[in-house]
């Protein structure tokens, strides 16, 4: 049950904003409207007030003014969540932003990293030595939101998910206080860290396991459409069986004007073939030959880089401020029947901005059972993400409901829930992101770890 909404007045307020070393926004003030923005356009919310944490014991002195008050609580890493879990109407927000310290220890092959770090400032810290852990498929992802709903990235298939590495979190819990949930202390909590997306504590360091990862062998093919069905034969026979130094996904999406692609082709629809060899990166070009050599493309990029640099690649594609709707199918095939299914509302979105991604996982991510964390659906061999975009607000309804749409047409081979990462609206968060026997147990966890529900995401949102 979530917390019902204190009334912390101004003067209560200024208690909290005399006890941080960070500032305490109000509206009226213009780091408030910039700090209450997320990555999604589409959401539109006032937090009562924003609290900047200069550093964990802020965090501690927040909520524990929270807790007292009875004020509903939300937490901004990164920002990116596209159903906007960070921020709330007339709630008081952790805005975790300037607690993005990473500190290496490259002989231990481990990584601490504050709350509020973006996946860049990981690489950023760790490619000198090397050494990389799963962050997502771009880097101005944060750490926080992506770790705690599971992780997918470019490195997977290799390393396991984001949350395969997490060795340790310290988390100030709901009531203000503060622990250290590991394999064996805290082991519960630990559970619903790695997968339960969030909603459990404030997180102020991770600690991830770090893996030998320099430069890799990565890039991008694209082909006309009518190429489509075939190329997604390809990749679900190849996908699955692909070593594990291989990460691969296909993209519908809209031909970038770039030197590489034809120019009679820009801005028409086609579909991309993204890889990620993050093995031995010579061997990278033979062992994914089937894949990346199939058929006549339009035009290819890409070739042996630092790891870094690729995860960088396609962040230009993802700006903050449009108006996004996303959603999630999880699949245990790719039959013909789906990419009959799939190909013409892949093909014709509404809006040229919007991209379906097709994914697998397998390789390090299946290699867990099923219970060993919160996220599940670990062994599914694919999953379709359905990215509506669209620059205004006029556009969004449209875009959204062909997002659904895309999701509804492909519910006959679909498991029931979805990647909590990927749900696109709060209600899904709630109902959709994981089943009903991982559901009943975070839902205990939550009463033991934060029975007020102060951290609880409402669900009109
Ligand atoms: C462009 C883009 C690309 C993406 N790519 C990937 C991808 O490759 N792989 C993938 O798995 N996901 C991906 N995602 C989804 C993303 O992981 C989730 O949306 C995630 O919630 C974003 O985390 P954040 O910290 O940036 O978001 P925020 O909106 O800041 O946070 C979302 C929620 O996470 C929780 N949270 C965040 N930080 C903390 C913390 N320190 N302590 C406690 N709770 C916290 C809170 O509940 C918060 O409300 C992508 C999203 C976008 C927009």
């Amino acid at each position: 049950m979530a917390a019902e909404s204190g009334h912390a007045g101004t003067q209560t307020l200024q208690r909290l904003a005399d006890a941080m070393r960070g500032p305490l926004l109000r509206p009226g003030n213009p780091e408030y409207e910039e700090r209450r923005r997320v990555w999604n356009g589409a959401i539109d919310r006032r937090p009562l007030a924003i609290a900047c944490c200069a550093d964990a014991e802020d965090v501690s002195i927040a909520v524990k003014f929270a807790a007292k008050e009875r004020l509903p609580l939300t937490i901004r890493g990164g920002g990116h969540n596209v159903a906007g879990l960070a921020v709330r109407d007339g709630t008081l927000m952790l805005d975790l932003g300037a607690l993005n310290r990473v500190e290496v220890d490259a002989q231990a092959r481990i990584v601490r990293v504050e709350g509020g770090a973006l996946w860049r400032d990981v690489d950023a810290a760790t490619q000198p030595y090397g050494l990389a852990t799963t962050g997502g498929f771009i880097s101005s992802t944060g750490v926080g939101g992506l770790t705690l709903g599971g992780g997918v990235g470019w490195l997977m298939r290799r390393c396991g998910l984001a949350i395969d590495n997490l060795i340790a979190a310290d988390v100030v819990l709901a009531d203000g206080r503060c622990l250290v949930a590991s394999a064996d202390r805290h082991a519960d909590l630990f559970w619903a860290l790695r997968g339960g997306a969030g909603g459990f504590g404030v997180v102020t360091r991770f600690t991830f396991r770090l893996h030998a990862v320099g430069e890799v062998f990565a890039g991008a093919v694209f082909h006309p459409l009518e190429a489509a069905p075939a190329l997604l034969r390809a990749f679900r026979e190849f996908a699955p069986m692909a070593p594990e130094q291989g990460t691969l996904m296909l993209a519908f999406t809209t031909a970038p004007p770039a030197p590489f692609l034809p120019p009679q082709v820009h801005g028409q629809r086609v579909v991309a073939l993204g890889y990620c060899w993050s093995g031995d990166p010579v061997r990278g070009e033979h062992a994914l030959a089937p894949l990346i050599g199939f058929g006549q493309p339009l035009g290819r990029v890409g070739g042996i880089m630092p790891y870094a640099a690729w995860q960088q690649t396609f962040d230009v594609n993802a700006p903050a401020g449009d108006h996004h709707y996303w959603t999630t199918s999880t699949l245990d095939v790719l039959d013909d029947a789906l990419i009959d299914a799939l190909v013409p509302n892949a093909a014709a979105p509404p809006d040229a901005l919007c991209d379906v991604h097709v994914y697998h996982l397998g390789g390090a991510v299946a290699a867990l059972p099923a219970d060993a964390s919160a996220f599940v659906h670990r062994d599914a061999p694919f999953f379709i993400n359905s990215i509506g975009r669209a620059q205004t607000a006029e556009k969004f309804t449209e875009v959204r409901e062909w997002a659904r749409g895309l999701r509804s047409s492909l519910a006959p081979w679909a498991r029931d829930g979805m990647q909590a990462n990927f749900a696109g609206e709060v209600r899904d968060w709630h109902e959709q992101t994981h089943d009903a026997v991982t559901r009943a147990r975070l839902e205990n966890l939550r009463r033991k770890y934060d029975p007020a529900g102060l951290l609880l995401p409402v669900r009109s949102d």
